[in-house]
């Protein structure tokens, strides 16, 4: 897998991956921005809520959380921010 881009935003969280195919340049408070998209997921080690120890795919993913904006370091003397979906997740036991 390629890592240029998430080199470039200097992300450090390795449950990142940049959509490479899609960057917007709007205005943001008045400046011009690049807007980048991304996706945060990853596999629970447990339930957040009955701390069942996810082993057998008890937590399961289900979708994704509505956009976070995170923003990143100037590009080019432009700000930059990072559009992130969370994971969201389904636990069996709990709900
Ligand atoms: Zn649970």
């Amino acid at each position: 897998m390629n890592h240029f881009i998430e080199k470039t935003l200097q992300l450090k969280d390795p449950n990142i991956t940049i959509d490479t195919e899609k960057v917007d340049e709007v205005k943001v408070n008045g400046r011009f921005s690049l807007i980048y998209y991304g996706k945060l997921s990853y596999t629970p080690k447990a339930c957040e809520c009955c701390g069942i120890i996810n082993n057998a795919f008890q937590v399961v993913k289900n979708g994704y959380r509505t956009d976070s904006r995170i923003t990143l370091n100037t590009i080019s003397a432009m700000p930059a921010y990072l559009k992130l979906k969370k994971q969201r997740f389904s636990c069996r036991e709990c709900g």
